[in-house]
């Protein structure tokens, strides 16, 4: 029996990692592809469409480049189909600070952080057990490395202001690993595998990192 990716019932599907629809038509050979049950294939999952929407709404190369805008443009429409998850995307604006060439640029942004959580938590898992050929299970925490929440009252510009120093020493972890990927302007990964945990860092479109620290419980 294949078991799924993420909670080791039985898979009656294939999850691409990451989603297939991040990259334009003309990239899609020979993906990552993980064994899944029915509720871990997040590919139609409003989580899935969340995920794309944030991460390619950021990055210049999809506002610059036809195909990439296309596929941007298919996803607004679909999103517009489904009133739950416009509603999700229209109220959880929240203020981040965002690194632009060493300069703090200040942009107003929606956030569903329990959303994109969950779409790392995925690809993070699905990247784990490519690696691996095992399941991982434990706890997952998610570093993003550009981007520092702050709420209303700016509290946690601090955080931000160490910001560096901590993105220097996660980092730190992946000194010895080579990305890969065999569409890299669109999506690359690097990791460290250790005893009990892992580290996992995703670069999206050139520019967008997310890092992903995977625990044993
Ligand atoms: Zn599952």
């Amino acid at each position: 029996m294949n078991q799924c990716y993420f909670c080791g019932k039985e898979a009656v599907t294939k999850e691409h990692v990451p989603p297939k629809s991040m990259f334009p038509s003309h990239m899609r050979q020979d993906l990552i592809k993980v064994p899944s049950c029915k509720k871990h294939n997040n590919e139609k999952s409003g989580n899935d469409e969340y995920f794309r929407y944030l991460v390619m709404g950021q990055s210049k190369i999809v506002m610059s480049q036809k195909r990439f805008k296309t596929l941007l443009n298919n996803l607004l429409r679909s999103i517009k189909r489904k009133p739950a998850l416009t509603v999700a995307l229209l109220n959880t604006k929240k203020k981040i600070r965002i690194m632009d060439n060493g300069n703090i640029v200040e942009n107003t942004i929606k956030v569903d952080e329990v959303r994109l959580n969950d779409s790392l938590e995925a690809i993070s898992k699905g990247i784990y057990y490519f690696e691996c050929n095992q399941i991982f299970n434990g706890i997952t925490q998610i570093y993003a490395l550009d981007v520092a929440f702050t709420d209303n009252n700016d509290r946690e510009i601090l955080y931000f202001e160490n910001q560096k120093e901590v993105n220097r020493k996660i980092l730190n972890n992946f000194k010895d690993a080579q990305f890969k990927g065999n569409n890299p302007i669109v999506f690359k990964y690097r990791n460290v595998i250790q005893e009990k945990s892992a580290f996992i860092h995703l670069r999206f479109y050139n520019e967008i990192d997310y890092v992903i620290g995977l625990y044993e419980a």
